[in-house]
């Protein structure tokens, strides 16, 4: 789960990581009230939205006065802000960050995510801060200083100072850094975060250490017990029929191409979605209905699948094993019936009692095609879609 800036600097500023003062807006006047609030003599006006590369696409804005503060607010809230990171589309701006300007020295990089190798927290720090550190990474990787905590003892300080003497931090302002990347640490600890990124940590003229920006992710499957960071979800950031699909106990995510795929187990879609790309098409969505697909599930997912305007095909692949094959085979038909389904729809099932669930699409007397293994099932679809 993907949080705002200024909802990640909340959750940093409790652990004692220092930040610019900032005030979350909704509108032109709330800004302008904000930046009033703040004395100072320069803003800065930023689009919240979950991407970043905000800066580059026009959604971060230093002001100097509060009249600039008010035309630029007027500019980047209700603006299709379009970054690397959004897609073509870019992402609507509905929420403003007013924050005091700071006095900018040296822009650092720090970012921590789960090492699935090591099974460890890796801190990875640069002294190139500000610019996309993918290319850092790909050009000059020597300028990534990675650490791998230990999770018995957290970042020592040995371990901490060590990393902010490698990003260029002046000796007399180490301990400073040290308590930041250790506050970095617990935060990320604590909260089951999956990814920390500081981009930039800066460096001020009187030597201070600040969060100049914040980006924090939630492991999904930690929620559970953290209420208080589940009310900081913002739905108008998420996908629609993804969000949908959350409600069904059902994985959903959206792609680009026309086929639906609606498959029991992720690894099988997964190579649902591998089999249609090699026989030349693309899928319009991974869905996984998951071990205990009852006929009503079956039906919210093919609603969810059918109100992407792209879908011009469905794929149905199961794998009767505990599910069984004739329970999916009357769900389908149900859900066939009740969305008036009008594009070609291929099924495959195979395992317990695949033979009742091939005789009850028979039955039905709709128009559904039957398929005897996944490439058969992949070519059918492709051909159906090739044919309207
Ligand atoms: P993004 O990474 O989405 O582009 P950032 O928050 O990193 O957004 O802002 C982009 C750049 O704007 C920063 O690298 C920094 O140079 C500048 N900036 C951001 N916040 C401030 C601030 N409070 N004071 C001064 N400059 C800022
Ligand atoms: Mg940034």
């Amino acid at each position: 789960m993907k949080i705002h800036e200024y909802q990640a600097k909340e959750v940093l500023r409790e652990y004692g990581v220092p930040t610019p003062r900032g005030v979350p807006c909704f509108s032109v006047d709330e800004a302008v009230r904000a930046a009033q609030s703040i004395a100072g003599k320069v803003w800065v006006v930023k689009a919240q939205i979950h991407a970043g590369g905000r800066g580059k696409g026009g959604g971060v804005k230093l002001a100097k006065s509060p009249d600039e503060v008010k035309t630029f607010a007027g500019q980047i809230l209700g603006m299709q802000l379009k970054t690397h990171q959004t897609g073509p589309e870019g992402q609507k701006v509905r929420r403003l960050l007013i924050e005091e300007g700071a006095d900018i020295d040296k822009e650092l990089y720090v970012g921590m995510v789960v090492d699935r190798v090591t099974q460890k927290v890796c801190l990875m720090a640069s002294s190139e801060g500000g610019m996309d550190i993918e290319e850092v990474a790909a050009h000059t990787p020597e300028k990534i200083h990675k650490v791998f905590v230990d999770p018995e003892t957290g970042l020592n300080n040995a371990e901490a100072d060590a990393v902010a003497a490698k990003i260029g931090i002046p000796p007399a302002s180490v301990p400073q850094a040290r308590a930041v990347l250790q506050a970095l640490y617990r935060a990320f600890w604590d909260t089951d975060a999956s990814l920390v990124e500081i981009n930039p940590l800066v460096l001020t003229g009187d030597g201070r250490v600040l969060a100049l920006d914040a980006k924090i992710n939630f492991d999904a499957n930690a929620l559970f017990r953290h209420p208080e960071l589940v009310a900081l979800r913002d739905l108008d950031e998420e996908d629609a029929a993804e969000i949908e699909a959350s409600k069904f106990g059902l994985s959903y995510i959206s792609l680009d191409g026309n086929i639906g795929c609606l498959v029991n187990g992720a690894g099988l879609a997964m190579a649902t979605m591998d089999t249609i790309k090699l026989y030349g098409a693309e899928p319009a969505n991974f869905l996984d209905v998951g071990g205990g697909a009852t006929a009503e599930k079956v039906t919210e997912a093919f609603k969810i699948m059918l109100k992407n305007p792209k879908v011009k095909g469905i794929l149905v692949n199961i794998f009767g094993g505990i599910m069984q094959c004739d329970t999916i085979a009357k769900g389908v038909v149900a859900a066939a019936r009740e969305v008036n389904l009008s594009v070609p729809l291929v099924v495959r099932m195979e395992g317990t009692n695949d033979e009742m669930g091939r005789q009850i699409l028979k039955d039905s007397g709709l128009p559904i095609i039957s398929a005897d293994d996944m490439a058969d099932a992949a070519q059918k679809i492709v051909a159906a879609i090739a044919e309207k």
